[in-house]
């Protein structure tokens, strides 16, 4: 039976399972790759692993996200040290003003048919060159380079079928609305999206990752186009067809799902606040008045678009309407250089657009927020409530097009609606290559000393196991506590996330003031929590935190998938009430022990919680796998792949 492209990637690393959907597997990580505001933690795992190099065919390192923040040192400390750890751990280092990850990425490194595994969740920006690419945690990532394979469940793969052509001013960003309006951002859970059919000839490469990079907002593990003609153009524009190879899907391929798009019938779209999936088409929302448009982001910032706004400024003559702040950031140095090589850059300052760094910048609230209660059209990704850094301004998301129409007319315009005659954007024969803010790893790397300033504060183990734990209840939360609940996010706390101990003085602070404080004071304990306990995002400070403070297990009526996962890393075992009414035989400060004198891997394992305070036994369960129970163990996964290394 024939292969898709994702099972093709797949069979070529797999290194335990078997390709069922749903069924667990591991596979092999050929590159990595890392942003600033996660990488620190990444590279503090990988240091505390003992490793002297890393392990994977290429590793980079990036520092795009906080790299213009006012305040302290923490941001510029950070910096020092990912470059210093990268020179001296075997890794690529792509300075702060070369550009954004994803597009660096797809410019400079990428390559179909491999693996990537990168430690920010719009990594999927590569499948736009036939690269399979997952976010993931920065334990996640450390791991990788230090050559262990990435453990997850063999998603579902969805064939897109993209038919037809799209319309003049109707492009990439309206295709991934259009596949957002119809499953919305839970539609692509346990799953891979795999693009085929005609209409893909008709996507060069950079548009091709528009989609797979926003396929992250339909909560898809990954998305996918072949590698064809269009992928060869693309590496051999940045001098890099050497590493170009085909990868199509076989005709005879299955595919679990399949979806059908008819390009030639879509028409510009909009997210509306505060949604990625709240989409209209343009016209249902045309004429609102708009206060700022951002031009930019990972999703939308490559040479095609800038390009495309560009031309549209220089054929209307039109400047930003007066009532408008309106910004560009472009992806990269390498797009930056290519708009002021072809005279763009001079339409754009004519225009009365502000240049931003090219940098993550407004995408995250690192400046240019909108006014109070006003509206941002942007090209970008997210518009979730406050991410802007305004909390009550509403933000839309459409493709440069509408961005550029709407910075023109001061309301939210259809750009069909200008009069202008199709803008085709081809490739250049040559970007403009300078790879002078990428620095290679150290040739010796015993010369290098990795900087570690004083805001730089890692504590990544903790004991082995026993065969007992005991101690108190610190804490007894009710159901859906968040990774928000754990460990707040927000710019107090942000800048603290590479010093452990500080950051571990917020550990539920949002539910209890005196958590940490009774933590550190009683030698840690338990925590109890209802259903769903750890939802929300990745946040692996929400387990490193608590492990920290001395939390030896959390006991609750179920967890959530991540959190779950973060909690086995750093070494706290998670355990399920078996009866979930013995929830409420446990209240916050009684004294419990847990015998693990027979604890195994199984659904069936039954783990013994004695209440000593109140004088009776609770069964419990936890239903981890055999790499599970060595991991918590050990101590957390650090210690058991530095044990495994010591073999
Ligand atoms: Fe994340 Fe925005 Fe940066 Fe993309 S541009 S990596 S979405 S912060």
């Amino acid at each position: 039976m024939g292969l898709n492209i994702v099972q093709k990637i797949i069979k070529t690393h797999l290194v335990e399972g078997d390709m069922t959907p749903g069924k667990p597997i591991a596979i092999r990580i050929d590159q990595t790759l890392t942003q600033d505001a996660t990488g620190t933690m990444a590279y503090l795992h990988f240091e505390a692993m003992g490793l002297p190099k890393v392990q994977t065919e290429l590793s980079v390192s990036y520092v795009d996200h906080n790299t213009l923040q006012a305040g302290g040192p923490e941001n510029a400390n950070d910096h020092l040290f990912l470059q210093t750890a990268a020179a001296k751990f075997g890794v690529y280092f792509s300075k702060a003003g070369n550009g954004i990850c994803h597009q660096v990425h797809l410019e400079r490194f990428a390559v179909p048919g491999k693996t990537l595994l990168g430690s920010d969740s719009h990594t999927p920006t590569a499948g736009g060159i036939g690269m399979l690419a997952i976010g993931a945690g920065g334990m996640d990532v450390a791991l990788a380079m230090a050559g262990e394979p990435f453990y997850l469940t063999m998603p579902k793969v969805v064939r897109v079928n993209l038919y037809g052509k799209l319309r003049p001013f109707v492009s990439a960003k309206d295709i991934i609305l259009e596949l957002l309006r119809r499953l919305t951002v839970k539609g692509g859970l346990g799953r891979i999206f795999e693009y085929g059919g005609e209409g893909v000839k008709y996507l060069t490469v950079p548009e091709r990752a528009t989609i797979t990079n926003m396929g992250a907002e339909l909560g898809a593990t990954t998305s996918i186009f072949p590698s064809d003609e269009q992928t060869y153009l693309f590496m051999k524009a940045q001098g890099r067809e050497a590493q170009w190879r085909p990868l199509q899907a076989d005709p005879d391929a299955t595919y679990d799902e399949v979806i059908d798009i008819d390009l030639s019938e879509l028409e510009p779209l909009i997210a509306c606040p505060h949604m990625p999936d709240n989409v209209k088409k343009v016209k249902e929302v045309e004429g609102l008045r708009v206060h700022q448009v951002a031009i930019g982001s990972c999703t939308n910032s490559s040479y095609r678009d800038l390009k495309t706004v560009g031309e549209m400024f220089k054929r209307t003559g039109k400047m930003v309407h007066p009532m408008v702040s309106a910004a560009i950031s472009p992806g990269s140095k390498q797009v930056l250089r290519m708009m002021d090589k072809e005279g763009y850059y001079d339409v754009f300052l004519r225009a009365g657009f502000r240049i931003l760094e090219n940098a993550c910048g407004p995408c995250i609230g690192m400046g240019f927020a909108p006014p109070s209660g006003g509206v941002s059209v942007r090209t970008f990704n997210r518009n979730f409530y406050g991410r802007s850094g305004t909390k009550d301004a509403q933000v839309y998301l459409a493709s440069p097009e509408t961005a550029a129409a709407t910075a023109m007319k001061g309301v939210i315009t259809d750009p069909r609606d200008l009069g202008l005659d199709e803008i085709k954007v081809f490739l250049p024969e040559k970007f403009e290559i300078d790879d002078s803010m990428i620095y290679a790893p150290a040739a010796d790397p015993d010369e290098i000393e990795i900087y570690k300033g004083p805001t730089i504060n890692y504590v990544g183990y903790k004991e082995p196991l026993g065969d007992k734990l005991e101690g108190e209840v610190l804490l007894k939360v009710g159901d859906n506590i968040t990774t928000d609940h754990i460990i707040p996010g927000g710019a107090k706390i942000l800048p603290l996330r590479s010093n452990i101990p500080a950051i571990s003085e917020y550990v539920y602070s949002v539910v209890d003031e005196t958590f940490a404080q009774r933590a550190k004071e009683k030698g840690g304990g338990f925590i109890v929590g209802g259903e769903n306990y750890g939802q929300g995002s990745s946040r692996e400070h929400a387990a490193i935190g608590p492990m920290y403070l001395g939390i030896k297990a959390v006991i609750a009526k179920s967890f959530a998938r991540i959190h779950h996962a973060n909690l086995i890393n750093f070494g706290i075992l998670p355990l399920v009430f078996v009866n979930k009414e013995d929830y409420d035989k446990i209240d916050q400060g009684d004294w419990l022990e847990v015998d693990l004198s027979n604890f195994a891997p199984g659904e069936d394992n039954i783990i013994t919680v004695i209440n000593r305070t109140k004088g009776i036994s609770i069964p419990t369960k936890h239903g981890l796998n055999k790499r599970q129970v060595e991991i918590i163990k050990a101590g957390g996964v650090l210690a058991y792949v530095k044990q495994k290394f010591e073999k």
